[in-house]
């Protein structure tokens, strides 16, 4: 049974004692750590805290294997195949260990949630001396030291499988090193309920539990006083936020509190569950003063007898609605989705059907999967009759079609003028600025570095499938 466990602010100072303790432990050099993420923004997010950990344990941050005295992998549970690669990289490390016996690997994120991959680490991975789940994030320096004391014991005793199961925690004031001065991940939830049947993130994530209001609105204070210009919100489905809180609030209260906040700076989110998109949030969206209007939601299949097996609790005339009154409510909107090919079951009808909505929609852009998979989800025990070869043929045609539609969309741009927040310096001529619209489309642009951080007007002169190209005004 799900229990929502709130980390005191006692528990977390005590996390910040183990810190110092670290800090003695490799005071007598310079100690560097590289964290290495796999999977979502979710996890990158957590990266984020996790490197904020390391650098209060005492420990300078580096992208060098060679240079590293601890490597941490945060890896994803989404795909198998991913997860064969993380092991595949993880397993590689016994070279660096033998170089330098000191390094400390430590493996976190969602795949450790999993028991048969702490099982199959604990057996196959000797050069593991650490396995945390992501509940435990938060206790991070305490399992760090605790590995580090464990070291020089003989066998099992050497090393600490942790990443017990306590999925209900919500942890706040955690230190964060972000990767970025311009863009800024803001973690509103955790977790996701709706167990779609081919999705491992229930099982490893655990339920869905919200953020309070207030401590979400303290954050974005803060990243806007620090200029942070472009925030995306996230959980795994931002649009059931405040189930389970005292507070009598949802996503789109939450959204207009967030917009009421001063400033010049867009606000973003991901990702929607289109059962839970309601008029309620696209009027919001079309109020606000910062909000982007640009909404993913993912569709994964346009035909009704799949999206039942997937169990998304929506169907393809449910999907059109929320679509229209999106666009009713937004006429600018951005809309992009996710797409499984090949799902269980599915039949060139059913297909057809996705192929359908996709040219009806009309999706800016679309990242799409062949199906995969997953252990412990209930699609992976459905029969699948179709081949690969034949799933790579729908794959093929759909990426044909979402691409055809991407570069129409785009060539629409050209000789309008659109507002971008420059978000990176690329170094490559004669483009060596990346931007973005408001809709999230990415713009090249040639420009001074300093321009980084600032909103600007350009003129769309060029587009392809995947970028624009502009002129500064
Ligand atoms: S909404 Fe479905 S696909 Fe998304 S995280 Fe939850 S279970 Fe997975």
């Amino acid at each position: 049974m799900y229990q929502r466990r709130e980390i005191t602010t006692q528990e977390r100072l005590q996390q910040e004692q183990y810190c110092q303790r670290v800090r003695a432990l490799i005071a007598h050099r310079p100690h560097y750590a590289l964290v290495d993420t796999y999977g979502c923004q979710q996890n990158e997010s957590d990266s984020e805290i996790l490197r904020g950990w390391l650098v209060q344990c005492g420990y300078e941050l580096t992208g060098s294997e060679e240079k590293a005295d601890l490597i941490a992998v945060n890896t994803c549970a989404v795909r198998e195949h991913a997860e064969k690669r993380v092991l595949g990289n993880v397993g590689a490390l016994a070279h660096n260990k033998a170089k330098n016996p000191e390094l400390l690997v430590c493996v976190g994120g969602c795949m450790t949630q999993q028991e048969t991959m702490r099982e199959r680490i604990r057996r196959s991975y000797r050069v593991v001396d650490l396995v945390f789940g992501p509940h435990e994030l938060w206790q991070f320096p305490q399992l760090l030291l605790e590995t580090m004391e464990r070291r020089g014991r003989r066998g099992a005793k050497s090393r600490l499988i942790a990443a017990a199961p306590s999925e209900g925690v919500v942890a706040e004031g955690l230190p964060r090193q972000r990767d970025n001065q311009v863009k800024a991940w803001l973690s509103i939830m955790n977790g996701c309920d709706n167990f779609c049947s081919y999705c491992i993130v229930p099982y490893v994530r655990g339920r869905e539990r919200s953020r309070r209001p207030e401590d979400v609105l303290a954050e974005a204070r803060e990243l806007i006083r620090l200029g942070y210009k472009d925030i995306t919100l996230l959980g795994q489905n931002v649009n059931s936020y405040g189930k389970g809180l005292e507070e009598d609030t949802d996503f789109p209260a939450l959204l207009a509190a967030l917009d009421a906040i001063p400033g010049d700076y867009v606000l973003r989110f991901m990702t929607s569950h289109p059962k839970d998109a309601t008029e309620k949030l696209f009027r919001v969206m079309a109020e606000s003063e910062h909000c982007a209007h640009h909404i993913h939601l993912p569709l994964q299949s346009g035909s009704d007898r799949i999206l039942r097996q997937m169990n998304r609790r929506y169907d393809r005339a449910g999907y059109l609605e929320k679509v229209a009154a999106a666009r009713a409510a937004m006429p600018d909107l951005v809309l992009t989705t996710d797409i499984i090919v090949g799902f269980p079951g599915e039949t060139e009808a059913d297909f057809a059907d996705t192929l359908s909505l996709v040219e009806q929609v009309g999706y800016d852009a679309m990242f799409t999967f062949i199906y995969s998979p997953r252990t412990g989800t209930p699609a992976a025990a459905m029969p699948d009759p179709v081949s690969r070869a034949e799933k790579q043929v729908w794959f093929d045609r759909l990426v044909q079609t979402a691409n055809r539609i991407s570069a129409e969309k785009h060539a629409a741009y050209v000789g309008r003028t659109v507002r971008v927040l420059v978000d990176g310096a690329t170094g490559q001529e004669p483009y060596d600025l990346s931007s973005r619209t408001k809709g999230g489309r990415l713009v090249h642009l040639a420009g001074d570095p300093a321009l980084v951080g600032q909103f600007l007007d350009v003129k769309i002169t060029d587009s392809t499938t995947w970028a624009l190209y502009g002129q500064i005004e």
